[in-house]
């Protein structure tokens, strides 16, 4: 209950007195958590005419505040400041802008400044960028043997988010099977269907380094906040938080509360969870409570059914022989079905070729040679390990050995030149490293080859290695 008299004035009273003024009411009214989390960190930064004006940290703060606690804030005010008193806010920062500009604004003016009475109607910027993209849809989702129960309980689930058994809702398989593409058109689905409902689609790896951020910045509450105020959070790629116990103790938190709140949580990964070697077991027993589906490789018919639909779409005819030879050759991953035909789309357009059987030969020659895209940071650094000897864990720690140092340096190197991974995400693999070491291990190891000719041959036997267990 607000009790406190309204004999204050503006005039009188210090800024900092206001907002005293207006937590004592507050801290009577929440929850000591939820005074902690969203009224400590507010700010008073000056009083003119009547009018307040506090600092709050962020967008997600003053969504949040307008959302569940205008009008506490509103009563507060006018009893501490009297029935003229109005607010004028001003946001800081918030954790999703680039680190560079964050800490560039932190010591700065603030940057975001909307004068108006008390909270204004207009959200200072679009806060939730659910970066879904919207050519993964069910309609174009062909249905096989391999993805029947996943795509059956993904319709299930677009129909009502958090409301069915599948929650959360666990899809597991290897690479270029489909997984991106059915958890974010269920996302897509619900956007659809029930607009008004907050998504968030992201891959693991984005999620830890936004959370780095977060706790570089001191905001990692907020982090927390952020995705705790979801209706539906779509991780992809789990098994990239394997041995990144922070963050899957922060996802922890997150999760539970999503769960117990009936919000849907839909991930992927590359394994089932059982072997997600690594991963919080308190996790994976939560991984269990929903439903697990496995996509499998795409049966023949399925593989062409797949070939038919996309030559379709991308306006190629081709003929079945050739659509045959393709889904006979072509057999465990359906990115690679899709790149068969964007090569053969290529010499169609670029070259003015023929689709003959001779040119596919070719281009499915081609994919089985370049498979190593596949190659993965994780299976870089296990062959490397095991080649010079050493602890595969140890090059994740802190450990500064000289050969746990080489073992680490080279991980990266050849993470570097074998993936399309970005510099940060590398030094994330390594402990959580930045991405100045990975420059510097990188530097390093180009000197010693230039030194060093037997160095450089044990390079490409590790090289030779890993392209052999990745073809
Ligand atoms: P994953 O996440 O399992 O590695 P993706 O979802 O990225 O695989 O799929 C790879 C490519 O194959 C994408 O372009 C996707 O649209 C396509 N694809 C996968 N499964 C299907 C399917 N069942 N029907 C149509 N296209 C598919
Ligand atoms: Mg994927």
């Amino acid at each position: 209950m607000i009790t406190l008299d309204s004999s204050y004035s503006t005039q009188t009273l210090t800024p900092e007195r206001i907002w005293l003024n207006c937590l004592k009411i507050i801290k009577e009214n929440v929850s000591p958590m939820a005074y902690s989390t969203w009224f400590l960190p507010i700010k008073p930064v000056g009083c003119q005419n009547n009018i307040l004006m506090v600092e709050l940290p962020g967008n997600f703060h003053w969504e949040w505040i307008e959302e569940h606690y205008k009008s506490l804030i509103t009563k507060a005010l006018k009893s501490a400041a009297g029935d003229e008193a109005k607010l004028e806010y001003v946001v800081v920062n918030d954790f999703e802008q680039e680190p560079e500009k964050t800490k560039a604004h932190q010591s700065q003016q603030p940057v975001k400044k909307q004068e108006n009475s008390f909270f204004p109607q207009q959200k200072p910027v679009e806060k939730i960028k659910n970066s879904l993209n919207p050519k993964y849809t069910f309609d174009n989702f062909i249905k096989g043997e391999g993805n029947q129960l996943a795509r059956a309980a993904a319709g299930a689930i677009s129909e009502n988010p958090g409301g069915t058994a599948f929650n959360p809702f666990f899809v597991y398989g290897g690479v270029g099977l489909g997984k991106t593409h059915l958890i974010q058109a269920i996302g897509n689905e619900i956007l659809l269907k029930l607009p008004g409902k907050k998504i968030i689609y992201l891959s693991s790896d984005q999620f830890t380094v936004e959370f780095l951020d977060s706790i570089q910045n001191n905001k990692a509450n907020e982090f927390s906040a952020y995705y705790r105020a979801m209706d539906v959070l779509i991780l992809d790629d789990i098994q990239f938080l394997i041995h990144k116990e922070k963050t899957q103790e922060y996802f922890f938190n997150i999760f539970n509360t999503l769960h117990q709140s009936g919000k849907q949580i839909i991930l992927s990964s590359d394994k089932a969870p059982k072997d997600l070697k690594g991963m919080d077991e308190r996790l994976i027993s939560r991984f269990h409570w929903g439903l697990q589906a496995d996509i499998q490789p795409p049966d023949y018919e399925t593989r062409i059914a797949i070939l038919s639909k996309k030559a379709n779409d991308f306006g190629i005819a081709i003929s079945n022989e050739i659509l045959e030879y393709i889904a006979t050759n072509i057999t465990s991953n359906i990115r690679e079905l899709e790149g068969c035909l964007i090569k053969l789309l290529a010499n169609v357009s670029l070259n003015s070729k023929e689709i003959t059987l001779e040119l596919v030969k070719k281009s499915v020659r081609e994919i089985s040679t370049s498979k190593k895209i596949n190659i993965g940071i994780d299976i870089i650094t296990k062959i490397t390990c095991e080649f010079l000897s050493v602890e595969e864990n140890k090059v994740r720690d802190k450990t500064r050995k000289q050969e746990v140092v080489l073992a680490r340096q080279l991980s990266m190197y050849l993470s570097k030149e074998l993936t399309k991974s970005s510099l940060k995400t590398i030094g994330l693999h390594f402990g959580g490293r930045d991405h100045s070491t990975v420059i510097h291990a990188c530097s390093t190891i180009d000197l010693l080859l230039q030194k060093d000719k037997s160095f450089k041959e044990t390079l490409v036997s590790i090289k030779n290695k890993i392209e052999l267990a990745c073809s």
